[in-house]
C-alpha cells in the first residue's frame, strides 16, 4: 500500500476510534486546530506521564513549572520571537495556495534521497546476501550523480537561508523546476517573511502598548522563572526545569494532521549548567532522549539524528530527533545548545540580574543551557503511524490492531461478559471494580459477539481482553487474550493483576532508562 494511503487510513482511524476529530468539527473544522477524543486523550496523558517521570522523576536535579500562556510581551521581544520568528513564505499564483519556501526545497532534497534509495533497493534485491550498501553507494554512478545534485543543493540552501537571501531561495524553486503540488505549474510570487506568533489585546484598552502574545514556545516560561525557581528550591548547578504546556504559532501551511498544528503542546526541559560544561551535558541529553524514544520498542532503525549545520547565532550545537513517519524522516523533538543567549537577553531587558551565585568558585555568572523540546502531538503522531497494523489472518479474514506500546494504550484491560446473562455481567464487573484501582480497565457490554468485541479492542489498542464465561463462576478462571499474537490463555482470576501489570506500567518503560545518580 502507498505510504499517502496509509497515512490516510491513519487519520480515518483515528476520528472513527475517539482519538482525535477536528476541531470544531460541526461547523466543517478549523485549519490545523485538532480535538482529541476519548482515546486520544488517554495516549497523549500516558505520552506526558512518561515524559514527565522521566525527567521530574528520575533525575533528582529537575523540577517542573507551569508557567501561564500569556506574559510579558517585553519576554517576546528579549527571546527575539517579535524580529525574527519568521518563515519565508511563497505563494503560487494559479492554485492561490501558500507554501513555505524552505519546507518546498526540504521536499526536493528529501526526493534525491528517496531516489538514491530506490536505486540501492533495487540493486540489493537484485545481488542479495553478497550486496554491498556501503560500496555500492560510492561506486554506483546514477546514485552518485543524485548525490552530487543533493550536496549541490544542499550548500545552496543552506547559504540562502544563513544569509536570510529571499530571492535565491526563489530562484533554488525556480532552478530545480519545483511544481506547486495542486496546480502542477511553477507560477510562483517572491518569497516573503511571516512572523508566526498569535497577537491579540489584553484589557479593556486596544491602544497598542496592550498587545500581547500566545505563547509560541513554553520555554521563555522557564527562562524567566530561573530564579524564582533556583532561589526558592536552592538548586545548584547543574539542574533542570521542565514543563508541559500549549503553544500556538500560526504556521503558514499546515498539513500533515497534528503533525504541524497551529495550537500545539510541548514538552520542554532547560538544563542550566556551568559555562563550558554544555557540551558534555547536550551529549548526555542527546543520548538520553534518544533511549526514551528506543525503550517504547519502535524499532530503533525508526529513528534517527539530524544535526543541524546552520545553528541559530545563539546555539553553539544542535541536532533533531526524527522518526520515520510516513512521509519520510520528520523531527519529533529537537536538542539545542543555547549558550547564556536567554538569560543575558531577560537580563539586559527587564534590567534585574539573572545570575547563579556559585559557591565553590565563588563567583555570580550566567548559565549556559542545554534544551530539549519535545512536541507531545508529533509524539503521538508517530506512535499511532507505527502501531497502526493491517493483518491477513490465516482463516483468511483480516484485521486491523493498533500495535502500541502498552504501557501508553488507552485502556489497558477490557472484560467482556460472554453474554448478558446467568450472573456473567456482575463477575465481569467484579474483576473490573478490583483491576481498576491498577490501571485502566474497561467493561465491554456483551452486545456484539466475542469475535467482534476483540476487533474493535484490537482496534483502540488494548493489549489485554478477559473474558468472562459460564465456567468462570465455577473453577474461578478466564480467557486471557493478548493482542498481538492473538494467543489465549485460561487464568486464575487473582492471577491477572500479576501478569498485566508490570507489562503496562509506566514504570517498566522507566526502568529501561537506567539513570544513574
Ligand atoms: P519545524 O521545523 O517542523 O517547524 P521547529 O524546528 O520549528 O519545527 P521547535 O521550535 O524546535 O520546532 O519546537 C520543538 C518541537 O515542538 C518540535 O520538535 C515539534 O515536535 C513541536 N512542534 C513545533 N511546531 C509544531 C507544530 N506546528 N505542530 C505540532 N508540533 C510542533
Amino acid at each position: 500500500m502507498a505510504q499517502e494511503d496509509t497515512f490516510k487510513k491513519i487519520v480515518s482511524h483515528c476520528k472513527e476510534y475517539g482519538f482525535v476529530f477536528p476541531s470544531s468539527d460541526i461547523y466543517d473544522g478549523l485549519a490545523a486546530v485538532y480535538d482529541y477524543g476519548q482515546n486520544g486523550v488517554e495516549l497523549k496523558n500516558n505520552i506526558k506521564q512518561y515524559w514527565w517521570q522521566s525527567m521530574v522523576l528520575l533525575h533528582n536535579n529537575i523540577v517542573g513549572i507551569d508557567s501561564s500562556i500569556f506574559m510579558h510581551p517585553t519576554i517576546w521581544k528579549a527571546s527575539g520571537h517579535v524580529d525574527a520568528f519568521n518563515d519565508p513564505l511563497i505563494d503560487n499564483r494559479d492554485s492561490k495556495k501558500r507554501y513555505r519556501a524552505d519546507v518546498l526545497i526540504e521536499d526536493q532534497l528529501g526526493k534525491y534521497e528517496e531516489k538514491m534509495d530506490k536505486e540501492i533497493a533495487k540493486a540489493a534485491k537484485k545481488f542479495g546476501d553478497s550486496f554491498d550498501a556501503a560500496q555500492f553507494r560510492a561506486t554506483n554512478p546514477r546514485v552518485l550523480e543524485y548525490q552530487r545534485k543533493y550536496n549541490e543543493l544542499h550548500t545552496r540552501f543552506a547559504n540562502a537561508m544563513e544569509a536570510s537571501n529571499f530571492e535565491e531561495l526563489k530562484q533554488i524553486i525556480l532552478d530545480e523546476g519545483i511544481v506547486d503540488p495542486i496546480s502542477g505549474t511553477k507560477n510562483w510570487t517572491d518569497v516573503r517573511q511571516f512572523n508566526l506568533m498569535f497577537s491579540t489585546e489584553m484589557g479593556a484598552s486596544a491602544d497598542s502598548s496592550s498587545k500581547i502574545y500566545l505563547r509560541p514556545e513554553t520555554a521563555q516560561g522557564i527562562f524567566v522563572n530561573f530564579l524564582n525557581v533556583q532561589k526558592t528550591g536552592r538548586m545548584k548547578l547543574p539542574f533542570g526545569i521542565a514543563q508541559i504546556g500549549k503553544a500556538f504559532r500560526n504556521e503558514i501551511v499546515a498539513r500533515q494532521f497534528v503533525f504541524r498544528m497551529r495550537e500545539f503542546e510541548q514538552m520542554e526541559m532547560q538544563f542550566f549548567c556551568q559555562p563550558g560544561t554544555e557540551m558534555e551535558w547536550f551529549n548526555y541529553w542527546k543520548q538520553y532522549r534518544l533511549a526514551w524514544h528506543q525503550a517504547l520498542g519502535m524499532g530503533n532503525d525508526n529513528y534517527r539524528y539530524h544535526d543541524h549545520e546552520k545553528l541559530a547565532h545563539y546555539a553553539n550545537a544542535a541536532t533533531d530527533i526524527e522518526f520515520h513517519m510516513p512521509f519520510g524522516f520528520k523531527e519529533v523533538e529537537g536538542i539545542h545548545s543555547r549558550t547564556n543567549f536567554d538569560l543575558s537577553q531577560h537580563e539586559k531587558f527587564s534590567g534585574r540580574q539573572i545570575k547563579y551565585f556559585d559557591p565553590e568558585r565563588n563567583e555570580n555568572y550566567t548559565p549556559y543551557v542545554v534544551e530539549t523540546s519535545i512536541g507531545v502531538d508529533r509524539m503521538f503522531l508517530s506512535i499511532m503511524c507505527h502501531s497502526y497494523t493491517e493483518e491477513q489472518l490465516e482463516n483468511g479474514s483480516s484485521r486491523v490492531v493498533l500495535r502500541l506500546p502498552e504501557p501508553l494504550a488507552p485502556t489497558k484491560c477490557a472484560v467482556l461478559p460472554l453474554v448478558n446473562k446467568d450472573g456473567l455481567p456482575e463477575k465481569a464487573q467484579e474483576i473490573v471494580d478490583d483491576l481498576k484501582f491498577h490501571f485502566n480497565t474497561h467493561y465491554g457490554d456483551p452486545k456484539d459477539s466475542i469475535g467482534k468485541r476483540y476487533r474493535r479492542q484490537d482496534a483502540v489498542g488494548t493489549p489485554f481482553c478477559v473474558t468472562v464465561d459460564h465456567d468462570t463462576p465455577k473453577d474461578h478462571k478466564v480467557t486471557l487474550r493478548y493482542r498481538d499474537t492473538m494467543k489465549q490463555e485460561r487464568v486464575d482470576i487473582d492471577a491477572l493483576r500479576g501478569i498485566m501489570e508490570e507489562r503496562v506500567s509506566i514504570s517498566s518503560l522507566l526502568k529501561k532508562l537506567n539513570v544513574k545518580e
